[in-house]
This record gives C-alpha cells, structure tokens and sequence, in this order.
C-alpha cells in the first residue's frame, strides 16, 4: 500500500495561483501518465470498497476528474457508473443543486434515471477541498431516495471539507 501510494504522491503536482490567487492547484493528470499509477489509484479504491462497501450498486463519478477514476473503478467491481456533472450538459430530465467552490459558483446535475431508490452509491472526485461538490452529489442522490455509502477522493485536508459531509464517510487516498 505505502508504495503504491508514494508512485501516486509522486505524480500529483502543485500549481500555485491557478484559477485563482491563493490556490494551490493540484494536477492529478500525471496519475493518468503512469499506467502503474492509474492502476494503483484504482487498486487502492477497489480494495477500500471491497473491505468497507461491499454492497455497492452504482459508482457516481463527479465532472469532470471523477470520470477519469469513477469507470475504472466500477469496471473493476461489475458496477455501473453514472455521472455527475456541470449545469446545462446532460440531455433529458435532470435534477440540480447549487454549490459553491473553492473558487468559484456552479450547479451540479444528475439525470432523473442515473439512480434508482434504494440503491447503494459511493461516489469518487479527483479532489475534496470545501466539500461543497460533494455535499452537492450527496444531495443529488439522496433527492433520489438512493443511499449514499461514501465518497473516495484525494483529499486537501486543511480545508476542513469533510465536515461539511457531516456523517457521510470520506475516504481519501492521499491528504494535503
Ligand atoms: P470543493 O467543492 O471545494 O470540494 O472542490 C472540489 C472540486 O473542485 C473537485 O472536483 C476538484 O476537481 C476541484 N478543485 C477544488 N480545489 C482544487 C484544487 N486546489 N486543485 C485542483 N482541483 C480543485
């Protein structure tokens, strides 16, 4: 596990002040670079879900970095995957739900059918900073009587953004 991680530390990389003055962005694109990388992020996530989630049904992946995790994941579980994403870009019936970020303000969109009541969902981001992304994917789903199980991410801890998650589990691969 720890070299797995290393490799996956490794490959993120630090941009300060892009988007905005203050942020330090953090570029998971390498990950996707390194084959042994992508597999480890993947490993990592398959093995949590395993030991703590075996009952999940669906992976949701959030636009748009958790669409480059989310589907590898669920191919590894034989689980589908269904996306969360920006306002205005899925076709048919939606549901939405305001939230700010880090940096800025957006609505998050799922379509009515992604998820059924009852279902069991975990859903994977590239990143948690504020929490408010996935504050808003948890809502989203809950507004569609599915359960939420837990969100697997990589994490910038400092910005405390797994308390605005209240009691959903957050797992989180590497912590900043
Ligand atoms: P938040 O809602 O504040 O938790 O922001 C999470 C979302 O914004 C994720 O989808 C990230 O991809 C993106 N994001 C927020 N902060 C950063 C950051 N410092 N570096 C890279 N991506 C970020």
């Amino acid at each position: 596990m720890a070299g797995k991680l290393d490799l996956i530390s490794k490959c993120i990389r630090t941009f300060p002040d892009f988007h905005t003055k203050g942020i330090p962005f953090k570029d998971i694109f390498p990950v996707l670079k390194d084959p042994k990388a992508l597999a480890a992020v993947t490993d990592l996530f398959e093995e949590q879900v395993r030991r703590a989630y075996p009952q999940v049904d669906l992976i949701v992946g959030l636009d748009a970095r958790g669409f480059l995790f989310g589907p590898l994941l669920a191919q590894r579980l034989g689980v589908g995957f269904a996306p969360i994403r920006k306002k205005g870009k899925l076709p048919g019936p939606t549901l939405s739900v305001a939230y700010s970020l880090e940096y800025a303000k957006a609505e998050a969109e799922m379509q009515e059918d992604a998820v059924s009541a009852g279902k069991k969902v975990l859903i994977v981001d590239d990143l948690l900073a504020t929490g408010g992304t996935l504050y808003a994917a948890c809502e989203l789903i809950k507004r569609q009587k599915a359960e939420v199980l837990g969100c697997l991410v990589v994490e910038l801890k400092y910005l405390n953004g797994s308390e605005k998650l209240q009691s959903t589990p957050v797992f989180s691969l590497i912590q900043y």
